[in-house]
């Protein structure tokens, strides 16, 4: 289906929980309460609304959180969701923790393509960012899910006075080609207004001076905003999602469902509709209704950059990410 400026919405991203078995200080802060789980989407719920959501042409889903994985029987989901008729995809995003204990079970359910989120290759570094230390279990999983066949994307947050210098550690996964590398500019979104975003544009620079030029990719990678490019005999590639400098709002292809199950048009402004009280006591055709509506009800673009803007202020864990 294609929205009020002619869009063509064929992307949900899932929310499976709110919890995570990690604290990155830009996502999650200490002292997050937990929703209830009375609030969350069962399996069934969210299978449901996923299958109206095939019937108006949304063919590819992404499972993410919180952590997904926390969630027990995430894969029973990735397989529930596959096999509804339309779906072509099911891909995850995850912080790689227990992806290396789940990968069988997930590849068996169809999962088509996996996200890791990595900041850095330091260890007291990951632990300063995300609270705990688990940076061998997340390089364990990426060589695991990379090494089964398993398409794998980094996805990295860098901030300055914090890990700005990450990039060269991990541009070590692409030369190796373990993995496609995506750097992410900071959002401002719930504690990410109190970060300090490293520019996309800066760090292309810095990407070029040392491996020299970076070469456009135009090979088909995935369903965002990633803009790709290659360092000369590299054999994965290098992206950049410029959520702050770059405008990509006009390609762009999705929706959000939160745990809580709220249809969000855009990641950047609060408003949602309640999907979950029409799966809980209304027809198939309500839901569908609804997910026309927050189609209909897309914005035309975010407003990230207009600092003096009222941008979504719960945290990413809490909306998906
Ligand atoms: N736990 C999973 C993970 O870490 O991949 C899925 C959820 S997490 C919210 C999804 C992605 O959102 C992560 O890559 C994380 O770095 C990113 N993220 C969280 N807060 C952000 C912000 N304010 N700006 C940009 N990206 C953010
Ligand atoms: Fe958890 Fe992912 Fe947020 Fe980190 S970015 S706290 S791993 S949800």
């Amino acid at each position: 289906m294609r929205d009020s400026y002619g869009r063509k919405i064929d992307y949900l991203r899932v929310s499976v929980t709110d919890r995570c078995n990690l604290r990155c200080r830009y996502c999650m802060p200490e002292g997050s309460e937990w929703i209830p789980m009375e609030e969350i989407m069962t399996f069934e719920e969210i299978t449901r609304l996923c299958r109206e959501a095939a019937a108006l042409g949304i063919t590819k889903y992404k499972i993410t959180g919180g952590e997904p994985l926390v969630r027990r029987g995430c894969p029973a989901l990735v397989r529930m969701i596959r096999e509804i008729p339309g779906v072509q995809q099911v891909t995850m995003t995850s912080n790689g923790i227990l992806l290396e204990r789940y990968l069988t079970e997930l590849l068996d359910a169809g999962l088509s393509a996996v996200n890791v989120s990595l900041d850095t290759t330091d260890r007291e570094k990951y632990r300063e960012i995300t609270g705990f230390d688990e940076l061998p279990q997340v390089l364990r999983s990426i060589r695991a899910a990379s090494g089964a066949g398993l398409r794998v994307k980094i996805n990295a947050v860098l901030q300055e006075g914090l890990n700005a210098g990450a990039w060269e550690g991990l541009l070590h996964f692409t030369e190796e080609g373990l993995a496609d590398i995506r750097f992410i500019e900071l959002m401002p979104i719930g504690r990410g207004t109190d970060g300090h975003m490293v520019s996309n544009e800066e760090l292309f620079r810095k990407i070029e001076a040392r491996y020299g030029p970076l070469v456009r990719d135009g090979a088909f990678h995935g369903n965002g905003p990633a803009v790709y490019y290659r360092v000369a005999d590299w054999p994965r590639s290098v992206g950049f999602i410029s959520a702050i400098h770059g405008k990509f709002c006009g390609h762009c292809n999705r929706l959000r469902l939160s745990s809580t199950g709220q249809l969000k048009p855009c990641l950047c402004y609060e408003d949602s509709l309640d999907v979950r009280g029409a799966l809980r006591g209304g027809s198939d055709a309500g839901v569908r209704d609804i997910l026309k509506k927050a189609i209909q009800g897309k914005p035309r673009m975010h407003c990230f950059e207009d600092t003096g803007a009222v941008t979504e202020r719960q945290e990413m864990a809490k909306i998906g990410g």
